[in-house]
Order: C-alpha cells, then sequence, then structure tokens
C-alpha cells in the first residue's frame, strides 16, 4: 500500500469452497450464523490466524499446534470450553486445507458464543467451533516487505491490564484494532503502532513491533499490553540463533524516533520493515540492512529451502502431520 492510497486493503481474500463447522465439513455458503448469536452482539470470540506456505517440500502449515494451543488459552481466560484438543484442531486445519486443495492459504479458527440466552452472561451460550482456509495476498500490500510502510502512533491506547486481556486473541479486542486501523488508514498511513496505558510501546493494530537501536534488537514484553504473537517469537529466536542480543523492556515512544531500524511482525504482516513513524523517517528511511537479513532468514524458512530445525512446520499432503509437536 502506497500513502498516496491510504483506503486501499490488499488483502485479497479468494472464497473456499468447503469450512469446518463442529467436526463436520460444511459448505461455504453454509457457514452462517443467527443475528441472536451471543458473539454478534457482546464480541464473545476468539480466533487465529494461520499461514499455510507453499515450500519447496510441499504445502506447510507455520507453528500450526502452537496458533492452537494460544486459541485454547485465549477460550480459557473467557471460560469458553473448546469440544476440540490440540490433536484434533490440528487434523481439522490440515482437513480443511486439503478439502479446498489450496496450496497456500490463510487458516482462521473461530470458537464463538452461538445462539442462547440474549443477555451479557456468555456461560449458557453454546460454543461453536470453525475452521476456514482461503488464499490470501500480502497484508499491507505487495511491496510492503521490500519498501516498507509508512505508520502513525495511534491517538487510541491499548486497553488498561485490568479491562481487556490482551493475550487473548478475542473478537472484542479488535474494536480497539480496527479503530487504530481506520485512524491510520484514513489519514494516510498503512497502519497505527498503539501506545500502552501508561504510555509506552504496545503493537500495532495487528502487529508486534521491534527495533534495532544500539547493535540490540528491542521489544515490548507481554505486560506492555501486547498480543504474545508467534512471529514475534520467531523472530526472537532466528535474531538470537545469528547472534543478535533481543531485549523485551518496556519502551518508550520517542525511542522509535531514534532507532536505526523498525519492523512489525505478524503472520499476515510477515516482516514488515517500517520506513517513517510519524512522517519522521526511520533511520535511512529504507528498509535497514538487520530487517533486511531476518526476513531473509525467515522466508528461506517458511518456503523450505532450508531444514525445518525447530520443527516448526507441519506438511499438509503427507502422512505423519498429526501430533507434531513443537
Ligand atoms: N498483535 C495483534 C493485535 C494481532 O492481531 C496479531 C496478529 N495475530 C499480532 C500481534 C501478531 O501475532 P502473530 O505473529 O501470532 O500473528
Amino acid at each position: 500500500m502506497t500513502s498516496g492510497d491510504p483506503g486501499a486493503y490488499s488483502g485479497r481474500m479468494v472464497k473456499a469452497s468447503l469450512v469446518w463447522h463442529n467436526g463436520k465439513m460444511i459448505a461455504w455458503e453454509d457457514a452462517t450464523v443467527h443475528v441472536l448469536a451471543h458473539a454478534l452482539h457482546y464480541g464473545t470470540s476468539v480466533f487465529e490466524g494461520i499461514r499455510c506456505y507453499r515450500t519447496q517440500r510441499g504445502s506447510e502449515v507455520l507453528r500450526l499446534r502452537d496458533h492452537m494451543r494460544r486459541l485454547h488459552q485465549s477460550a480459557k481466560i473467557y471460560r469458553m470450553e473448546i469440544p476440540y484438543d490440540l490433536d484434533e484442531l490440528q487434523t481439522a486445519s490440515l482437513e480443511t486445507i486439503r478439502a479446498n486443495r489450496l496450496e497456500h492459504c490463510y487458516i482462521r479458527p473461530l470458537v464463538f458464543r452461538g445462539v442462547g440466552p440474549a443477555g451479557v452472561n456468555p456461560l449458557k451460550n453454546p460454543v461453536e467451533s470453525y475452521i476456514l482456509a482461503w488464499e490470501w495476498g500480502k497484508y499491507l500490500g505487495d511491496d510492503a516487505i521490500e519498501s516498507g510502510v509508512d505508520v502513525c502512533i495511534s491517538s487510541w491506547r491499548r486497553a488498561a491490564p485490568d479491562t481487556f486481556p490482551t493475550m487473548a486473541k478475542a473478537g472484542g479486542n479488535y474494536l480497539s484494532s480496527s479503530l487504530v486501523k481506520m485512524e491510520a488508514v484514513l489519514d494516510g498511513y498503512s497502519e497505527g503502532i498503539t501506545l500502552d496505558s501508561q504510555g509506552f510501546l504496545s503493537e500495532g493494530s495487528g502487529e508486534n513491533v521491534f527495533l534495532f537501536w544500539r547493535d540490540k534488537l528491542w521489544t515490548p514484553p507481554v505486560a506492555n499490553a501486547i498480543l504474545p504473537g508467534i512471529t514475534r517469537d520467531i523472530v526472537i529466536t532466528l535474531a538470537q540463533e545469528a547472534g543478535i542480543e533481543v531485549v523485551e523492556q518496556q519502551i518508550p515512544r520517542e525511542m522509535l524516533y531514534l532507532a536505526d531500524e523498525v519492523f512489525m511482525t505478524g503472520t499476515a504482516a510477515e516482516i514488515t520493515p517500517v520506513r517513517s513513524i510519524d512522517h519522521v523517517p526511520v533511520g535511512s528511511g529504507t528498509r535497514g540492512p538487520v530487517t533486511a537479513r531476518l526476513q531473509q532468514v525467515f522466508f528461506e524458512y517458511v518456503e523450505g529451502s532450508v531444514d525445518d530445525r525447530f520443527n516448526w512446520m507441519t506438511p499438509v499432503y503427507s502422512e505423519h502431520t498429526v501430533g507434531h509437536e513443537v
């Protein structure tokens, strides 16, 4: 996305044909809910975003079990019992990809409180589980990965720690994210970065944030109202493996303006360089060498041109895909 095209959204979506619902495959068109569904009124859903890559070994899903574990944890925080364990959810995801004959795709498990009592108390509403998979392009634009994106600091803060739990990837949290994203794109930026309730760096509307400054990689800890991103964990692991020191600590806003490099991470955004923040160029205003190096290591990994040395990939179209413990 270029700054001259603020409204453009490049998350191209191609409809698939089958959706997994409570253990059965149903037609895409039948994956509908009644308007009385609790989640529609009160945001009581938890979900995941997972990517399946076309690797040199065939189609493989990145960190599938870890995503399903986070789904279970999000549900636990909201006292929702998912009647499927990690193995079952993994198998169901792979079946959904296969049923739609997808080579590379985005996978969206969604668990929510369905139709039942109309009041706020969700405890008596049934828990519905869905898994969707579809082909999807680059989240922040096709050239964002190389050229970087222009971002702003959002006027919206992340929720205080005793309000909405950010360790849960819950539907309701994305009301905040959509305010951040709308403000950013309507003001001509690709993305908004939020501060937490105390004013320290938190995260983007759908990404974690990293800075390279004084030869170290810095990122806020979980206590700064972030979703503990799985791509964040991947980047920390790959950076440490490459001998880069990673510091997880509270980060004041102005460190973003002083950093040599800034990038955002997420399943959809992968590793996206930030070239300016509030119109202040980051470093030289182009992708920096550390970002480029980490992108290279990341893409080599997920595209399968190197061995799966951390056991992060689950093959889709071969056997031995279940119980793939990471
Ligand atoms: N923060 C938020 C608010 C997000 O929505 C996402 C995307 N899931 C992330 C961070 C990045 O998480 P992950 O790397 O697991 O996709």
